[in-house]
């Protein structure tokens, strides 16, 4: 009963012209999307207005890829969570591998803003995943659940909405390397055994994207595993009919 999500993360990619255009192209194919998938996009800061104004009437909704915890304050170059909601942003990507790797984000700084997001209403989408040191270590397990427990310590919920976590396996962003199907249901299992634990029954309801090389030819067989509720897509997002074909995989 969780609803799949498609998620595009642009990255850093699509000035507000090219937002636009992308709307241009995207909204008129999203109108055959099912109405129980949904579809998120996460475009740059300088873009979420425009995208907002442009998805009036539809039914897509809107993130952000990162935030500061504080809700304002002497932080040169930084968001606030209420700047997001003011646009309004629905969704913020939150821990993102390129954030922790190049921008020294840790497992503090992604618990902060957690709690921030949670506190604000602004559902986190939480990256989490391991290096392919790491994975050939046989520490894909325990790097990832410690990242979990780390991004949502103290942080309490009511309902499994309030959540959403993205396994992205480092070496498979941006590689064209996709994790097997199987080796992702292993990992986000893990991560969902974990999180019912610490919630409960609640944990049912959070949902679990793959990120990672996501196209158009390899989302069903993700999609057919049993905890895998939607996908985080970076490259292929930026393409209207790619991003369609990956949400109307079915
Ligand atoms: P790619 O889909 O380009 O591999 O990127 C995945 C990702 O990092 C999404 O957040």
């Amino acid at each position: 009963s969780r609803t799949p999500l498609f998620a595009g993360n642009w990255k850093m990619h699509k000035n507000v012209k090219e937002t636009l255009e992308f709307l241009e192209d995207f909204l008129p194919l999203a109108k055959d999307i099912p109405s129980e998938i949904e579809i998120a996009i996460f475009p740059p800061f300088t873009s979420l207005y425009a995208a907002f104004e442009k998805l009036k009437g539809s039914a897509i909704k809107l993130g952000a890829q990162n935030m500061h915890w504080e809700d304002k304050g002497a932080f040169t170059g930084e968001i606030s969570p209420p700047m997001l909601k003011e646009i309004p942003c629905d969704y913020v990507i939150i821990g993102h591998s390129e954030r922790r790797q190049y921008f020294a984000e840790t497992d503090d700084t992604v618990n902060k803003k957690v709690k921030s997001a949670v506190k604000y209403g602004i559902v986190p989408i939480i990256c989490v995943g391991e290096s392919l040191e790491q994975r050939e270590k046989g520490e894909t397990l325990s790097v990832v659940l410690s990242q979990v427990e780390k991004a949502i310590w103290e942080v309490q919920i009511e309902d499994g909405g309030k959540l959403i976590f993205a396994y992205e396996p480092i070496w498979a962003i941006g590689t064209g390397k996709v994790a097997l199907p199987s080796d992702a249901q292993e990992v986000i299992g893990a991560i969902r055994e974990k999180l019912c634990k610490l919630y409960g029954n609640v944990a049912q309801d959070i949902r679990i994207l793959y990120g990672g090389s996501v196209k158009p030819d390899n989302i069903k067989d993700l999609m057919a595993q049993p905890d895998i509720d939607g996908a985080l897509v970076g490259g292929a997002s930026l393409d209207a009919k790619a991003f369609y074909q990956i949400a109307t995989y079915n």
